[in-house]
């Protein structure tokens, strides 16, 4: 799940986002308005941390742009101050939930997942599965042959993806934007090895394999290799 922060403040934003990649969300952060208005009309997040007060466009022309260009994605947005014209304004705005500024992480990522699970009832599935894999993205949770497996937030990334676009040959430059948020130089072997030890895991102890390398192009995760 890919989580947008739009926050000026950089200890806070910075804060935001390695908790977020530690929850094992993939995680943009925008520093000012303009720049977080132009990557949330993109329509490749499932949900935005919004700050109010932020150089450029504020919190307000941000989420007005976003609801009227038709983008309905979650959105929590963080205020410094405690006003209550500013939570209803926020909320008649089309925010889903606020947060007073200074708050706990732990608050932010209960808030986090309870927007996200909204969001997951009304577009897509909880669980995503291969065989008898089975990823379930709101418990974060993943099982084989019944048995639980315990990932890393970068592992449990890469199945994510693997999963959603399952069938499909997955470049290694593609995952190392999605999972790692960033490009590689085609020598690194970061992904090889993430790959690697995602499969002790998930694949050497079972039949069948799912996850194929495929020579020259990437990787695909498959239930049926013949197909
Ligand atoms: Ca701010």
């Amino acid at each position: 799940m890919k989580i947008l922060i739009v926050e000026d403040e950089p200890k806070t934003g910075d804060y935001l986002r390695q908790g977020l990649v530690e929850a094992g969300y993939v995680v943009d952060l925008a520093r000012d308005g303009l720049d977080g208005l132009h990557l949330a009309q993109s329509g490749e997040y499932d949900l935005v941390v919004l700050d109010v007060m932020l150089p450029g466009l504020d919190g307000w022309g941000v989420l007005r742009t976003v609801r009227r260009g038709g983008h309905e994605m979650p959105v929590l947005f963080l205020t410094a101050r405690d006003q209550v014209e500013d939570r209803v304004r926020g909320l008649e705005l089309g925010a889903d939930d606020y947060l007073v500024k200074p708050f706990a992480f732990s608050e932010l990522l209960a808030r986090v997942r309870t927007l996200l699970r909204r969001g997951v009832r009304a577009k897509e599935p909880e669980v995503l599965r291969a065989a008898d894999l089975e990823l379930d993205l709101l418990r974060r949770r993943v099982m084989r042959a019944g048995a639980r497996i315990d990932l890393t937030a970068k592992e449990f990334a890469l199945l994510e993806l693997l999963l959603r676009r399952q069938g499909e040959v997955l470049p290694r430059s593609l995952i190392a934007s999605q999972v790692w948020d960033m490009n590689f130089d085609s020598d690194t072997n970061v992904i090889e090895v993430a790959v690697r030890r995602l499969r002790a895991k998930v694949d050497d102890p079972f039949d069948p394999k799912l996850i194929r390398t495929v020579r020259g192009m990437g990787y695909v995760l498959e239930a049926d290799p013949r197909a």
